[in-house]
């Protein structure tokens, strides 16, 4: 794992304090989102489509503050929309390393060399630049030609002066586990701290609906991908959470462990479904049903859902919790998972060529209709 000592001391001890409190429902990440508006308009995307009146609104560093200060998670992760477009968002981003809090700045990275400069190295702040695999792959899951290159000229001057990187990519079905482990060596060599991955989510607004996977599906990719490791590979998320993605773990949903915050207010149940808004985090933890969401529930929605932001907390949860799940931890950290049955899926795993490039919208009109 490629967490820094320090961050893992901070969640390791809040988690182990809220057990011994004996807190039901506790937050790890607060999920704040400042804006929707984007300057992409990708295929998979859930969040860009609202109307131009709502694309224009954006939250104010004061309620940003707010939140973090109400919920008290030690890290916050800052999606979008893109966070770069927001014109505060140096003031949010500095007034939360001032709090000590963990952030993951998620950017497509298309501002990010122009607008390094504003922010200051710190082991708090993690720039997390969406990044869908090697060029053509990304280019073609954010429908925008020369965006790769773009991102990876970001991180590369992020790198250089000295600011925590992860690149974050979505996997969607028709995948290539083969090219997706060579964009590993490609990240790795550029010299970011850690790699972040996910299966995407079925929302049921995107654009494309036919490239979402189902579980098995996923449990069957990530195998293939994450099997058979090499040792310069690092990963910024829990060991046991990939060991869930790749079949190897069962969790169920904790959506209470990344609540989300935006324009709106607090999001029921997580970053993923929209089940309405309320107030406070208070009365979010209090008035959800939480039974309603997860596997067991039943709910269709969540039916085929294995996103971090349901199940990377349990797992990290069982890896600080308990001692088998912390022993757990440190095999994953070091193991390359050996396996021969994953080297022939790799073989089987044919390279589907894409179709034509298809710009779903194209941003710049996009941008002219929604500037704020
Ligand atoms: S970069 Fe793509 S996925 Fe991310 S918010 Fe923008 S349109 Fe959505
Ligand atoms: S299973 Fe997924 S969609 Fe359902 S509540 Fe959990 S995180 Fe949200």
């Amino acid at each position: 794992m490629a967490v820094p000592i320090s961050q893992m001391w901070t969640v390791a001890s809040y988690v182990i304090k809220q057990r011994l409190k004996g807190e039901k429902h506790f937050p790890l990440v607060l999920m704040l989102e400042p804006l929707f508006r984007c300057s992409l308009a990708c295929a998979g995307c859930g969040k860009v489509q609202y109307p131009p009146h709502v694309l224009k609104r954006m939250l104010t560093p004061e309620e940003c503050f707010a939140a973090i200060d109400e919920c008290g998670s030690p890290m916050v992760s800052i999606p979008g929309g893109e966070p770069l477009l927001h014109p505060k968002i140096v003031e949010i981003v500095n007034g939360l390393v001032a709090r000590k809090k963990y952030i993951y700045l998620c950017t497509n990275a298309l501002e990010l060399k122009r607008r390094i400069h504003e922010f200051t190295p710190s082991k708090y702040l993690t720039f997390s630049v969406h990044l869908d695999g090697e060029r053509e792959h990304h280019d073609f899951a954010v429908c925008r030609e020369g965006t790769y290159d773009i991102a990876v000229d970001g991180i590369k001057e992020a790198v250089k002066r000295g600011f925590r990187v992860t690149p974050n990519s979505t996997f969607f079905d028709g995948t290539d586990p083969n090219s997706v482990r060579k964009h590993f060596d490609d990240m790795m060599a550029i010299g970011v701290e850690g790699i972040v991955l996910s299966p995407g989510y079925s929302y049921d607004k995107a654009p494309d609906q036919n490239r979402f996977l189902g579980r098995a599906r996923v449990r069957k990719l990530f195998r293939a991908i994450l099997s058979n490791r090499k040792k310069s590979w690092k990963f910024n998320m829990s060991p046991l959470f990939l060991e869930f993605l790749m079949g190897d773990r069962n969790y169920d949903c904790v959506p209470w462990g990344m609540p989300a915050f935006n324009i709106f207010g607090w999001q029921r149940p997580c970053y993923l479904l929209q089940d309405g808004y309320v107030d406070s985090y208070k009365e979010l933890i209090e008035t959800t049903n939480w039974d309603e969401y997860g596997v067991p529930s039943g709910n269709p929605k969540c039916a085929n859902c294995m996103v971090s932001c349901g199940y990377e907390t349990p797992a990290v949860i069982d890896g600080f919790g308990t001692l088998k799940g912390f022993w757990g931890m440190v095999k994953g950290t070091f193991s390359t998972y050996k396996d021969s049955h994953a080297l022939k899926l790799l073989s089987e795993f044919q390279t589907e060529l894409h179709g034509p490039l298809v710009q779903i919208e194209k941003p710049e009109e996009k941008l002219e209709e929604t500037r704020a």
